[in-house]
């Protein structure tokens, strides 16, 4: 039996969780020995420092990471977060995710993330380019529109995107606008990628509530976290007839049982950065949040806030993952065994983001651009898809949801390896 032999350069609670996961699932499938190891390990990762003149003229020295958790079936791809509490554990975890969700919904990318210690919100803004343009700087040897290819996630958006692809662009000498995905449109970015992975959580949100037959303008719902994803899933249902009556931010929630104004809200984020003390309904925190009464409660923050000690008290009727990771291993448990509970889970409910990044590199690579109804109906094609391939598995193995999807996920990049062979 193959065993790796591997050091603790990873571990952490997180890549543990991403660990126990894909050991599931790989069991599931009986994975064999001689590609399990090589399927579930990052393959290489990148960390680098990264000093940055602040405007008192003092110097500080970020630390910055790429992991590349898989290239066998294309490119790496995925999101450069920039969170206070990034960890190297953590960007592999979130790597090894993107592995899956990119298999699972048939992009030829392989899975990738990025991440730098620092706390976006406590530079200037030119600080917060120069540390941007570092980054890029440091990684111009380590990515590409063929090798890896970033986007944003957590604490990043177009702007940094756009002064990602400016640097790396200044670095090979002509415009390389498929090096970077989620861009401004003047650079190359996509028609919706802006609102992609909110509006898909949202139209499978739709779809598995039809599922159940709950009608969407009866649906309430409660969502933690309200940067690009959460806020753009709120717009999207509440266009749908749902009813938001609760969203959050890392300053604590909204609450209002009569529907939270969403537009209201983005507005008042717009020049108090915060939703603390908006007056949009009463406040909650985002702890109780997690355990209110609605149908539809979507995590849409960090990993791990639903918990051993939540999830049992959750009462929504369908968990829609739009955060990575939001649910650790042992709460999957719970909820699985409550089966009251439709879960989405992260690697298909996220999808959408990733999709139209997909869109978006194709469009750069063929310098021919799509108009954005034509983006959207190819994002709700390839869920379509997704969707009905993991329900399709989540009833012929009488799998969750979770583990239909990482299983169809996994096998896909394991058959790619399998096929490539071992280089001797
Ligand atoms: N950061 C996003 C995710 O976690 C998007 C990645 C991408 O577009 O490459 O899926």
């Amino acid at each position: 039996m193959s065993k790796a032999i591997v050091s603790t350069l990873y571990d952490s609670d997180v890549f543990r969780m991403a660990c126990r996961q894909f050991d599931k699932a790989a069991d599931a499938i009986s994975l064999p020995d001689a590609i399990r190891d090589r399927t579930k390990y990052p393959r290489r990762c990148l960390a680098v420092s990264l000093p940055v003149k602040r405007q008192d003229g003092s110097v500080t020295v970020f630390e910055g990471y790429r992991v590349q958790h898989n290239l066998s079936t294309g490119p790496s791809k995925g999101g450069i977060r920039f969170h206070q509490h990034v960890t190297l554990g953590e960007v592999a975890a979130l790597a090894m995710w993107m592995s899956w969700k990119c298999s699972l919904v048939g992009l030829p990318y392989g899975g990738a993330k990025g991440g730098v210690i620092v706390d976006p919100n406590q530079l200037s803004l030119s600080e917060l380019e120069h540390l941007s343009r570092r980054y890029m700087q440091e990684m111009v040897n380590f990515l590409g529109p063929h090798t890896d290819v970033p986007a944003p996630d957590v604490g990043t958006n177009e702007r940094i995107m756009g002064w990602m692809m400016d640097t790396y662009s200044n670095h090979v000498g002509h415009l390389a606008p498929a090096v970077v995905t989620g861009k401004p449109i003047a650079l190359g970015g996509s028609q919706g990628r802006r609102e992609a992975t909110g509006a898909g959580v949202a139209y499978l949100v739709k779809k598995y509530l039809g599922d159940l037959k709950a009608p969407i303008n009866k649906a309430t719902v409660a969502i933690q976290g309200f940067g690009n994803v959460g806020s753009e899933t709120a717009l999207a249902l509440s266009a749908s007839g749902a009813k938001i009556v609760a969203i959050s931010d890392y300053t604590g929630g909204v609450f209002n049982a009569k529907g939270i104004d969403v537009k209201k809200a983005l507005a008042y984020l717009a020049y108090a950065k915060v939703l603390k003390d908006w007056d949009g309904g009463e406040p909650i925190t985002n702890e109780k949040l997690l355990e209110l009464k609605c149908t539809v409660l979507i995590p849409a923050a960090l990993e791990r806030v639903i918990t051993e000690k939540n999830a049992k008290k959750l009462q929504c009727r369908v968990l829609a993952e739009a955060a990575n990771g939001p649910t650790t291993n042992t709460a999957d448990r719970i909820i699985d065994a409550r089966g009251d509970i439709e879960l989405i889970p992260d690697v298909l409910c996220n999808s959408g983001g990733v999709i139209v990044s997909y869109f978006e590199w194709l469009q750069n690579l063929s310098n021919f651009y799509w108009s954005r109804d034509e983006v959207m109906e190819k994002l709700y094609g390839i869920l379509d898809k997704a969707k009905d391939a993991v329900d399709a598995q989540k009833r012929k193995f009488g799998f969750s949801r979770r583990l239909a999807a990482l299983t169809l996920g996994i096998q896909r990049v394991a058959d790619a390896k399998a096929a490539r062979g071992l280089f001797p």
